[in-house]
């Protein structure tokens, strides 16, 4: 042990700020690749939270307080751990999810020795980049033998578990006379209706306001095919303006507000240097197709989409004259000639072709998507969405399609589209000649042969698996 500072004073171990300030101070002078956070000592559940400091009044951190400390941190954790009584809770996991991969807690009372502090911290001494699902397994595996064999007679409810937050999924429900709480629906929620847009709990409000940005506020910068995050594995974690405050004071001045999601305030900045600042990086934006959290991914490819609006219309295309913002709507307008112009939303029908119990699935010619899709296309001048399906099917695979069902829209904000998902009867006769100029391969797939989807995030993929699981209407 040694001392890292000079007496702070007395300070409540129950006060958000305080766990705010240290987590900073852990960050700015011990910088490393992985963070474990661990509440020591007492819990009180959903009910009164973490802690009883005796100093100041027998206090309590609520959740709330652990959120909004976590929040206020900024810093993305491994696992957060409560070596306390009774923290594992649903109201927990909903708390901390944004800002850890794991939680590990008891729903038990918890003995005085609590956790073990010598066996799985030397594995970790000894291999730091072990995986944390493991790590964990070894610090629970330790606190139920020392339990056992320190309080033989005492304990019999050794009681520690290891959650996988990134897989955490709920409603949030807001009732006739507006309060929202949570519904404990782990056991209901269907994988398969999730894609990309499915972001609840969350909430996405794409309203437009003026707004001027606050330190606390987040922001995109994205360069070409990139955007900037925090320069940690795996992780979409977007910077503040309070994480640039010192290098780059003016940076909120002239930001441009995007959206919200929650109370999480997005804007747009224009610089694309910003990985000069330590800990930041510009990574692809193919990570908004792997990132397990989808309200990061959604609210990263949506900001990209915009930000694309914004760049293609510095000019009118009118009159060539610089564009202005609108102060009250998402529009730009030409203070020349009056042009307007707003987001750039392309129509796009998604087909699954269907016989029996077989499905038409198609490989596109020469893109880097190399997985099975369906038949896709643009809406073109004068046509309705049945008759986009009717001509896309014939162009792309040659058949005849009848009996057409409107399924499900999806944003697709990859390619400013909106798309539309229908399942189509085959029509007639089964052969597929293919447009070779869009097509590498069409093919007649049975049921049981149709890859399920694992990225989960597309409609392309959602319709594949409600026909494979036969959800499809
Ligand atoms: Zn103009």
């Amino acid at each position: 042990m040694r001392l890292l500072e000079d007496n702070l004073g007395k300070k409540s171990m129950v006060e958000p700020a305080t766990l705010t300030d240290f987590i900073r101070y852990i960050e700015s002078n011990f910088p490393v690749d992985r963070y474990l956070l661990i509440f020591w000592d007492h819990g009180g559940g959903s009910v009164t939270g973490y802690g009883y400091d005796e100093h100041f009044k027998g206090d309590h951190m609520t959740l709330d307080g652990i959120e909004r400390a976590l929040f206020n941190a900024g810093t993305q954790l491994d696992f957060i751990g409560f070596d306390a009584c009774l923290m594992a809770t649903l109201e927990t996991d909903f708390v901390v999810e944004p800002y850890a991969d794991y939680l590990i807690a008891s729903e038990e009372l918890e003995p005085g020795i609590g956790w073990y502090y010598t066996g799985w911290p030397n594995e970790l001494s000894q291999n730091s980049s072990v995986e944390t699902i493991e790590l964990g397994k070894k610090l629970i595996d330790d606190y139920v033998l020392e339990v056992k064999r320190q309080t033989p007679n005492d304990w019999n409810i050794e009681n520690l578990a290891i959650t996988n937050l990134n897989y955490l999924m709920s409603y949030k429900i807001i009732d006739i006379y507006g309060n929202s709480y949570w519904t404990p629906a782990i056991t209901n929620y269907r994988k398969e209706d999730l894609m990309i847009q499915d972001i609840r709990p969350r909430i996405f409000n794409n309203k437009f306001t003026n707004k001027k940005a606050e330190p606390k506020d987040l922001f995109l910068s994205y360069k070409e095919e990139t955007v900037l995050v925090k320069e940690e594995k795996d992780k979409l974690w977007y910077p503040s303006f309070a994480d640039f405050q010192d290098t780059h004071p003016a940076l909120k001045n002239e930001a441009q507000f995007l959206f919200n999601i929650d109370e999480i305030n997005y804007f747009l900045v224009k610089q694309q240097d910003l990985d000069t600042v330590k800990g930041w990086t510009y990574v692809t934006t193919g990570r908004f197709r792997t990132e397990l959290k989808y309200w990061r991914s959604f609210a990263g490819t949506v900001g990209w989409q915009l930000n694309r609006w914004y760049q293609n219309h510095n000019f009118c295309s009118r009159c060539g004259h610089q564009m202005k913002s609108s102060e009250n709507e998402r529009m730009l307008y030409c203070e020349g000639c009056g042009f307007q112009t707003y987001p750039v939303i392309s129509p796009c029908v998604i087909v699954a072709v269907h016989e029996g119990d077989r499905l038409l699935l198609t490989k596109y010619a020469g893109r880097s998507y190399k997985n099975f899709a369906l038949i896709a296309g643009f809406v073109e001048i004068g046509e309705s969405l049945e008759e986009t399906v009717q001509r896309e099917v014939m162009e792309e695979v040659g058949l005849k399609v009848k009996n057409i069902q409107f399924y499900k829209s999806q944003p697709w904000p990859f390619t400013d589209t909106i798309l539309a998902g229908f399942f189509a009867e085959l029509d007639g006769d089964d052969k597929i000649i293919i447009d070779e100029d869009e097509l590498s391969m069409g093919v007649w797939m049975d049921r049981d042969k149709v890859p399920p989807d694992e990225s989960r995030i597309s409609l392309t993929g959602e319709m594949m698996e409600a026909f494979r699981t036969k959800r499809m209407p």
